[in-house]
């Protein structure tokens, strides 16, 4: 027996479930503060909080997502395509390796046919996630900038967005309708604001997961190009930050104000100024660069906390 345990090559790995449950356990609690992944940007946290505080808010969420998550699950399952082990097993993999990664379930992923490239996660309080990925957005990204939108999309999950954000994009949707009368119209930019912060939150994930960090750059690159079939879109930041300065100039920003997610442009440098957080290299230290300098959380949400506030950009 013990020379059957000398030449076997798994002898000495630890294949118990049980202890790999608890080693994923203690990954995820590892980069947990508070109850908030590490990564998280605050005002993300910060402005969920206060949409808690509206009157009904949580009343009108619940019946929101009781019959609108059941018709989505219906729709794609009738209408998409259920990733898995063996149906676009290269795109359930990569559903592995983010949820492993941010310690969270692999999360329910579908493909749609649909020319928009576009991607999203929808849940209720008693389902799991579902991701839903549209084909206009596999065909143009690299598998390795795939990768970071389902990371995007896991990061949805691990910060509990995704049933949140189902029923602020129902009311968003609704406007003024029937959802929105119990909604002033500074609750309404409160919940658009937060879907803003939301996002940067998502596209931090993304760098966690990402096999170079210029991958999550390039999807954020490819959804301004509509990441144009047969080219291989190179990013030039120096003229995309004259870009976003121009837009920063500009008066009519203020229309960004009813945009759930913040522009393609002031998301790519809110990832740069990621890419230079301690915490990133918390959870990728193999990335680090001799002498690199690098800050602390609370100077980068400082950074992003500018790049995403649309009233005042100075
Ligand atoms: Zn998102």
């Amino acid at each position: 027996m013990e020379q059957i345990e000398k030449r076997n090559p798994l002898a000495n790995i630890d294949t118990s479930f049980f202890h790999y449950v608890e080693r994923r356990k203690n990954v995820a609690q590892a980069h947990m503060e508070n109850g908030i992944p590490d990564y998280a940007f605050a005002l993300d946290y910060e402005l969920r909080a206060k949409i808690l505080k509206i009157p009904h808010f949580y009343s009108i969420s619940k019946k929101i997502t009781e019959t609108m998550v059941a018709q989505e699950m219906q729709k794609m399952n009738q209408e998409g395509l259920a990733v898995g082990p063996n149906q676009y097993p290269d795109i359930y993999q990569m559903g592995v390796e983010c949820a492993k990664r941010l310690g969270i379930g692999i999360p329910n992923i579908y493909v749609l046919g649909n020319p928009n490239m576009n991607a999203y996660t929808i849940a209720a309080d008693d389902t799991s996630p579902m991701v839903v990925i549209l084909s206009g957005l596999i065909e143009r990204m690299t598998p390795a900038e795939l990768k970071c939108v389902i990371a995007h999309e896991c990061g949805h999950i691990h910060n509990n967005h995704a049933v949140f954000k189902t029923v602020v994009n129902a009311i968003l949707s609704s406007g003024s309708g029937i959802l929105g009368f119990a909604l002033t119209a500074a609750n309404l930019a409160l919940m658009q604001f937060w879907t803003r912060a939301g996002e940067i939150t998502c596209d931090r994930a993304a760098l966690i997961c990402s096999d170079h960090l210029e991958d999550a750059y390039c999807v954020n690159g490819k959804l301004l190009s509509g990441g144009i079939l047969g080219r291989n879109d190179e990013l030039n930041y120096e003229a995309l930050r004259s870009q976003l300065d121009l837009t920063l100039d500009n008066p009519s920003r203020i229309y960004e104000i009813n945009s759930d997610h913040p522009s393609a442009l002031r998301r790519i440098f809110a990832e740069m100024a990621f890419a230079e957080c301690e915490v990133l290299y918390r959870w990728r230290p193999e990335l680090k660069q001799p002498d690199m300098q690098v800050y602390s959380r609370k100077e980068t949400d400082e950074k992003c906390q500018k790049l995403v506030n649309i009233l005042d950009n100075k």
